[in-house]
């Protein structure tokens, strides 16, 4: 079985988007993962198809309502984590990136408006995840950030399995500096080690460099 995404949103026509593109995309026509979209408003009882209602207590916005969002998860759940994107999560990591990629799937909701009520979150133990310390509209270009980041790291989908071990945060630091031919461009050469041919040098060279980056940018990173 191949991993499978659920995505619980509002706007399933956002969907695939930017998942049908390139190698992720690829990764979809031949296998390698699925995707499927929930219309929450279908799970809605009224004639209105009403999914949202006023925050209990005042305030502005609309908050989405736990039933008809509990009879969505419901519809597709099973033993998949579950997660809901929200600014108020966790944020993401390359290693709970990981994780979710080794396993079947996820079934991810996606908030609107004010967000989601506190009872269905405790009651289907959603996993709150946020991209990182901004407010978005909704989750679903959020979710959109999980399942790429995820299905890059299947089987099959990136190519070449070494091009993950080198990257940014997989060692816990950023990646070293790329290069690319013409030799010079706007008089800026190739750092010589990189065109020397010695392995050693050059991956000494670039282990500092990226100890270097990481001290300037995200000390936090090595503490
Ligand atoms: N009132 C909420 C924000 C709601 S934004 C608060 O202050 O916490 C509407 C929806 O967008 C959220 O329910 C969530 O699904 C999504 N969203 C917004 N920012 C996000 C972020 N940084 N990470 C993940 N999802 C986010």
């Amino acid at each position: 079985m191949s991993w499978r995404a659920d995505v619980i949103t509002l706007f399933p026509e956002l969907f695939p988007g930017p998942l049908g593109a390139s190698v992720i995309g690829r990764g979809m026509a031949e296998g390698a993962w699925s995707l499927q979209t929930t219309q929450l408003r279908e799970f809605a009882t009224d004639k209105h198809r009403t999914v949202d209602d006023t925050p209990s207590g005042g305030g502005a916005g609309m908050v989405l309502k736990p039933d008809i969002l509990a009879k969505a998860i419901d519809a597709v759940a099973d033993e998949r984590p579950r997660i809901l994107m929200s600014p108020r999560g966790k944020p993401l990591t390359q290693q709970r990136v990981r994780e979710l990629a080794a396993g079947p799937g996820a079934i991810i909701v996606c908030g609107r408006f004010e967000g989601v009520d506190q009872r269905v979150i405790e009651a289907r133990a959603l996993e709150e995840i946020s991209i990182g310390d901004y407010v978005l509209a909704g989750g679903e270009v959020a979710a959109m950030v999980l399942i790429e980041a995820v299905v890059r790291l299947l089987p099959g989908v990136l190519g070449a399995a070494a091009s993950h071990a080198d990257e940014s945060f997989e060692d816990g630091l950023l990646e070293y500096p790329q290069y690319t031919r013409p030799q010079v461009f706007e008089d800026r050469e190739i750092p010589a080690v990189l065109t020397s041919g010695d392995h050693g040098k050059i991956e000494k060279w670039r282990r500092a460099e990226s100890l270097a980056l990481t001290k300037a940018r995200r000390p936090d990173l090595i503490e």
